[in-house]
């Protein structure tokens, strides 16, 4: 049976959720965004109407609070849910573990226990390749021991954990656990894109205001990785093919037998170095970069096994490292970002 009724997008203000209700809009859905701006800002709204050529109903509001929750599945027939809302920084997470439980954890058993009441089993969940710690080999299958090293990751891990248990305790839940690898890039527009608070934690968006002549240089962390050049290697996948990763899951989700987890990477990893060097290429002159010390935490290389997708979508990336790189510095450039 294929999903009817409204998609609601939690979270659906931010950098993947904005970008991926135009792509459902453009797909004739009807969508419910609700976000509460704690990492968004509200002129993101009419962007979305102006690509999308198309309105969508808002609610501003807290995936926390059950009221609000019930509110929305009372007044709207909703068919799914694609569940962005939350928090994402792994640094804050070591410092805030409440809130990063209260905001990833209780907000998602609050959803679900909604979506439980209303008779609504249909879930697509922004998962993270992070679910996977430190593989012991590239590329990732879906099927490799999960861990976690951090609150963040901790989160997504519980939630994963919950959506299984759900799902064994109870038949009809169909549940797409999408586990996104490192989304960079923006919409070909210039209107969407991220959007970071502060210094960003992110290599693109660190890089790309390098770049811009906004930072001196960026530190490369680490040069002695077992890989290729001794920096660190990951799966870079543009926004927007992310953004139809789930228009992907949300079709195929009649076909899932309950918690489902599908990796949404390009299958290809590329070195700090490369990123660099392919940035270099879009912008025609040199960044300014130094070797610093490895990054507590990370690991030296992640990219995807995107087979599953592939067979259990019908999705693959199609946009290349060149088309990430122009329509970041795009957005870089457009203004678009001191706007917001
Ligand atoms: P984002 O911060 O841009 O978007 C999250 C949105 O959720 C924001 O608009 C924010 O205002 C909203 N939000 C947060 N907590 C909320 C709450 N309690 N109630 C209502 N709205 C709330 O982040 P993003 O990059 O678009 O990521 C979306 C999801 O994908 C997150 O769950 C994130 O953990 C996950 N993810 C992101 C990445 C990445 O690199 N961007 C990688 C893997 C997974
Ligand atoms: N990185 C870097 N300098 C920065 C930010 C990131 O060298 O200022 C490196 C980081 O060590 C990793 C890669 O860039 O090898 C991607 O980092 P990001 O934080 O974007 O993603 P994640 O590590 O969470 O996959």
């Amino acid at each position: 049976m294929h999903i009817t009724g409204s998609i609601l997008v939690t979270g659906g203000a931010g950098f993947i959720g904005s970008h991926t209700v135009v792509e459902l809009l453009a797909a004739g859905r009807e969508v419910v965004v609700l976000d509460n701006f704690c990492n968004a800002k509200p002129s993101v709204l009419p962007r979305i109407r102006t690509l999308a050529g198309r309105d969508f109903t808002f609610q501003e509001g807290d995936v926390c609070d059950k009221g609000t929750l019930e509110s929305v599945f009372r007044k709207h027939d909703i068919g799914a849910v694609i569940h962005f809302a939350g928090l994402k920084a792994v640094g804050e997470s070591t410092r805030l573990p409440l809130d990063y439980y209260r905001n990833n954890l209780s907000g998602t058993i609050g959803l679900l226990e909604t979506m439980q009441a209303f008779g609504c089993r249909n879930l697509v969940f922004s998962s993270s390749a992070t679910v996977y710690g430190d593989p012991a080999e590239v590329p990732i299958r879906e099927s490799f021991p999960l861990s976690a090293t951090n609150p963040y990751g901790r989160s997504k891990l519980m939630v994963e954990d919950l959506c299984r248990d759900l799902a064994a305790s109870e038949a009809g839940w169909r549940i797409a656990l999408l586990r996104y690898f490192n989304p960079v890039g923006a919409h070909p527009s210039g209107l969407l894109g991220e959007d970071p608070q502060g210094i960003p934690n992110n290599l693109m968006p660190y890089l790309l205001q390098v770049a811009a002549g906004q930072r001196p240089f960026l530190e490369v962390f680490g040069q002695d990785y077992p890989t290729p050049d001794g920096s660190g290697v990951r799966d870079y996948l543009h926004v927007v093919d992310l953004a139809k990763g789930h228009l992907a899951a949300l079709g195929a989700l009649h076909g899932l037998q309950g918690a489902v987890p599908i990796n949404l990477g390009t299958g290809k990893g590329y070195s700090v170095l490369e990123m660099i060097q392919a940035l270099e290429r879009t912008v025609g002159h040199p960044i300014p970069w130094r070797f610093g010390p490895r990054r507590p935490g990370d690991i030296a290389q992640c990219y995807a096994d995107p087979t599953r997708a592939q067979e259990l979508l019908g999705w693959r990336a199609v946009l290349d490292l060149d088309c990430m790189c122009r329509d970041g510095w795009n957005w870089q450039q457009s203004g678009a970002v001191a706007q917001i």
